[in-house]
């Protein structure tokens, strides 16, 4: 079985009404959710202008004092539908007979767990009691998922992982390039987001693995075909927000050592250990345990060609985030805090950053963008200046 899946709540939320917005100068914006997760929300004190919810839970409310009583209006029905897998028979569910010998006859049936006071869950377990059947049906539920987390799910989409085109990395026609920084540290710009390439005297150090294997791969390619005959030993990842992490996977495929803000070692740990099984990727396939090393505080990667600094600083963006200054050339890897990308106004990130670059004596360097690209430090003195 299935269920519909109706919008049954206005709240608080990420989706903007664009077009009310362009008509009317209102910003809408708006979340969705099964009824009892609109009903436990609104109690936790989600407010919102409008509920909108199965009667049985706007009724609660009115009752709780949480919607005006007297202001509800019926505005839609919704029916509750019943599917097959694609390519299964369709059973004959015309008479409450049939439907119920169908529900009885199947290996096994799907339906939102009703204790989520989700409208479709508590009919369909109304229906089990009608049919005489609860028992026999419940043995063989699979309950779907609840509480799913909408927007993280279409910001994934929106991020392309599962997207088959190009256009998830950059705009039609563009595409990824290196720019070169200093003749052994590369800036992999052109996608939404970054990664920096150190060649060291016997590796390769990447910095940060954007948006899903894909990337990675073109990275670590291009790392190859620029240094030759140097394997990718590290790869350093600033924080564990995906949009810089979906593709570090890869790293770990290619025996690389993943170097994490300590702070995020619970993210890595369950993402290096995942199977994915919608599109295989080269971890999945050729399976290896990841070595991953913790930056507590600071650590040094260094030989005696490169010094590469990395400092896990206190700021707002991330739980944990580290900043990287490869020493030579005095190039300063920040990723989000500050993305250079005109001018770069000051904000509790920045002055992070001004922080850290304080603590550790940095003077003088070149900030490179994890986004964007590169500012002087001497010329965004603003942006960084201390509290
Ligand atoms: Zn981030």
């Amino acid at each position: 079985m299935s269920w519909q899946s109706v919008p049954s709540s206005i709240g608080t939320g990420s989706v903007e009404g664009s077009s009310l917005r362009r008509k009317t100068g209102c910003a809408l914006s708006m979340s969705y959710g099964p009824g009892g997760v609109v009903l436990r929300r609104v109690r936790a004190g989600d407010l919102s202008d409008v509920v909108i919810a199965p009667p049985e839970v706007v009724e609660i409310l009115i009752g709780e004092g949480r919607v005006v009583a007297g202001s509800q209006r019926l505005i839609a029905r919704s029916v509750i539908g019943v599917a097959v897998r694609a390519g299964a028979a369709k059973p004959n569910i015309d008479t409450t007979d049939d439907l119920r010998r169908a529900l009885l006859t199947a290996r096994s049936v799907a339906y939102t767990d009703p204790a989520t006071g989700a409208a479709s869950g508590v009919h369909f377990a109304e229906i089990l009691n009608r049919f005489g059947i609860a028992d026999e049906v419940k043995a063989k539920a699979k309950s779907a998922a609840t509480d799913v987390p909408y927007q993280w799910v279409l910001r994934r989409m929106f991020l392309g992982r599962f997207l088959d085109s190009d256009k998830v990395y950059f705009p039609e026609g563009s595409g990824f390039r290196l720019t070169e920084l200093a003749p052994n540290v590369q800036h992999v710009v052109g996608g939404g987001a970054n990664n920096l390439i150190v060649a060291m005297k016997d590796g390769i150090v990447i910095v940060d693995a954007p948006v899903d294997e894909g990337q990675s791969r073109w990275v670590i390619d291009a790392a190859k075909a620029k240094y030759p005959g140097k394997p990718i030993k590290q790869l350093v990842m600033t924080h564990h927000h995906m949009d810089h992490s979906g593709g570090s996977r890869a790293y770990v495929a290619e025996g690389a050592e993943i170097v994490i803000p300590g702070q995020a070692r619970p993210f890595f740990e369950k993402m290096f250990a995942a199977e994915h099984k919608l599109a295989p990727d080269a971890l999945t396939q050729q399976s290896k345990p990841a070595k991953i090393v913790d930056v507590k505080d600071t650590m040094s990667l260094k030989d005696d060609t490169v010094e590469i600094n990395l400092y896990n600083i206190p700021n707002p963006h991330a739980d944990g985030m580290i900043i990287g200054h490869v020493v030579g050339p005095n190039l300063v890897w920040v990723t989000d805090l500050i993305s250079p990308r005109g001018p770069i106004g000051r904000s509790p990130n920045t002055v992070a950053v001004g922080d850290a670059l304080r603590k550790a004596n940095i003077t003088g360097s070149t900030i490179v963008g994890g986004h964007g690209t590169t500012a002087k430090q001497a010329e965004i003195g603003q942006a960084l200046a201390a509290n």
